[in-house]
């Protein structure tokens, strides 16, 4: 399939109050039109970042990007202006957030919430508006559109009000789809039944998703490809049924087996011991060899390149013998 966003050598740095950090460092992957690529690690590991850049949406006053590239419909989008990402957003790429109380204003009414992208991005009478809200309403599994589009965020369950921060992403039919720990907030019934809707909307629309997650679980149930990000690095890429077959990298094995065996979507990725290094902790060796079961000494001394196995990517030393080295 046609690539639709691709990811090269990326790095991000942040200004804090004690010196410049670069929580992303190198980062490269593809997603192609019309798949599931789901991000997966822990919090700390940049994937929410990494989304924000692709969005746009990084914060001006200490961030950059300083290296690579991001590329979405063969449009190079780090060189792009605000003015010309505002056509993007909402439109062409969209994102749903975690927390959908905080992302909706709660000043507006759901009908005039969910207008603000149209009016932006299509050229349409107030009819045509309101009937694309209430067809969209009613996509996502809203039951008295209607009547909805007079509510206020807080009126609506947290069920309800992600099903609305749904729609408004789909609103202008966009190619890209971001979703960032969707459903975490939700309860594990209606955790199920956001991830259901969103699968079948996807098909139908034929739109490309980058699912960002915590949770290996909902990973298995929505992702045809998976990227493993560690301390702003990616660390694994493999289709889905490799990473849980054989997975390469000794991290992803460490999430892999902290998953319960009993299918309970609110595991954790926290029982690998120890933490994930702060960024002005990372300096020559693999970022993981302090947690790894398996580090040995070169482990420490030098930072292993991204080998491949026939594709699947695996940025660890102990794949050195049988693989090709992909990126430096
Ligand atoms: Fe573990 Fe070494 Fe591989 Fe890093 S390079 S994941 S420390 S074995
Ligand atoms: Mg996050």
């Amino acid at each position: 399939a046609e690539v639709l966003l691709e990811i090269k050598d990326l790095g991000i740095q942040f200004k804090t109050g004690e010196g410049t950090v670069q929580p992303i460092r190198g980062v490269n992957f593809t997603l192609k039109k019309g798949e599931t690529l789901g991000v997966v690690g822990e919090s700390g590991s940049g994937k929410s970042v990494t989304s924000l850049a692709v969005m746009g949406l990084l914060p001006e006053q200490n961030s950059k990007i300083v290296s690579g590239s991001i590329h979405f419909n063969n449009q190079d989008l780090t060189h792009l202006s605000e003015r010309e990402y505002r056509k993007l957003r909402g439109n062409e790429m969209s994102m749903i957030f975690q927390e959908p109380m905080t992302s909706l204003n709660p000043v507006f009414t759901i009908g005039e919430l969910l207008s603000e992208p149209l009016k932006q991005h299509k050229k349409m009478s107030k009819k045509e508006r309101k009937e694309a809200i209430i067809q969209v309403l009613k996509q996502v599994g809203i039951p008295r559109a209607e009547q909805i589009i007079n509510e206020y965020p807080h009126q609506l369950s947290g069920g309800m009000r992600q099903r609305v921060m749904i729609s408004l992403a789909l609103l202008c039919e966009p190619k890209l789809l971001i979703c960032d720990e969707p459903t975490t907030a939700l309860d594990v019934t209606i955790q199920a039944q956001i991830l259901e809707l969103m699968k079948q909307i996807k098909n139908e629309k034929n739109m490309s998703l980058l699912f960002i997650t915590h949770d290996l679980g909902v990973v298995a149930e929505m992702c045809d490809r998976v990227v493993v990000m560690y301390a702003g690095e990616i660390v694994e890429v493999a289709e889905i049924n490799e990473l849980f077959d054989t997975p390469l990298h000794p991290y992803t094995k460490g999430l892999i087996d902290s998953l319960p065996s009993n299918n309970d979507r609110k595991s954790t990725l926290y029982s690998i011991k120890g933490q994930v290094p702060r960024p002005e902790e990372i300096g020559e060796g693999c970022a993981f060899a302090n947690r790894c079961p398996y580090a040995f000494q070169k482990c420490i001394e030098k930072t292993p390149p991204t080998f491949s196995k026939g594709g699947h990517l695996s940025k660890c030393w102990l794949q050195e013998s049988e693989r090709q080295v992909v990126i430096q």
